[in-house]
């Protein structure tokens, strides 16, 4: 197998979580930082349990309720554990679908004070909507052995560009968050704008209009 990366720009090592023992695997690719833990193995090769994550500071560090990031997260990685083995890789420099953390913080302002969804905050600063690229998880994944995996993601764009990028997706694992009152908006604007499958919101429509 080619090494996708060179040798300085990978590190290392055991690291023990509240959750259990990962493989801490950092790189450095395009000026980002990045990390998979991997858990369970060697090897994991076909059919891996995986799960890519896009860093969202407020999310993630700061457990912010207006997205589902932080929970996804913390699932994640409890179904890696539960299985017994799998891989999350930690994507940075992706705030906000790849805007970052200022113009982020920004669309929240619009969000708040001015009801937009968001899709339409993000195009209202002139920004784009989704420029994530996961070329890096897919190179990432490919150094550490893996050929084909079953995805943790709602988000059909995601299982196209790893497809893309060499890696096969031989199923999607939905992961679903029971929404929040704080994130209902927000994740019905990914449904019906970004086209993420979240059948756990027709719940809430079925119990608004009975209740
Ligand atoms: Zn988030």
């Amino acid at each position: 197998m080619h090494s996708m990366f060179a040798d300085e720009d990978v590190a290392e090592s055991e690291l023990v979580t509240r959750r259990g023992k990962f493989r801490a695997v950092a790189f450095a690719h395009g000026g980002h930082e990045h990390m998979a833990l991997v858990h369970g193995g060697p090897p994991l090769r076909d059919d891996v349990l995986v799960r890519v994550h896009s860093e969202c500071m407020t999310g993630d560090i700061f457990g912010a309720m207006r997205c589902e990031c932080g929970e996804q997260l913390g699932a994640a990685l409890d179904t890696i554990v539960g299985e017994g083995s799998g891989i999350l890789v930690y994507l940075r420099g992706q705030e906000g679908r790849g805007i970052g953390l200022v113009a982020k913080v920004r669309t929240h302002v619009l969000q708040d004070e001015q009801g937009l969804d968001t899709v339409d905050s993000a195009t209202s600063l002139g920004l784009p909507v989704d420029v994530r690229d996961y070329t890096p998880a897919a190179r990432i994944l490919t150094h550490l052995g893996v050929r084909s995996v079953r995805l943790m993601s709602n988000n059909p764009d995601k299982i196209a560009s790893l497809e893309a990028h060499g890696i096969e997706v031989t199923a999607r694992v939905p992961l679903l968050m029971p929404p929040n009152d704080n994130n209902i908006a927000y994740l019905r604007a990914k449904r019906d704008r970004l086209g993420h499958d979240l059948p756990q919101l027709d719940q809430v429509a079925v119990r608004e209009r009975h209740g």
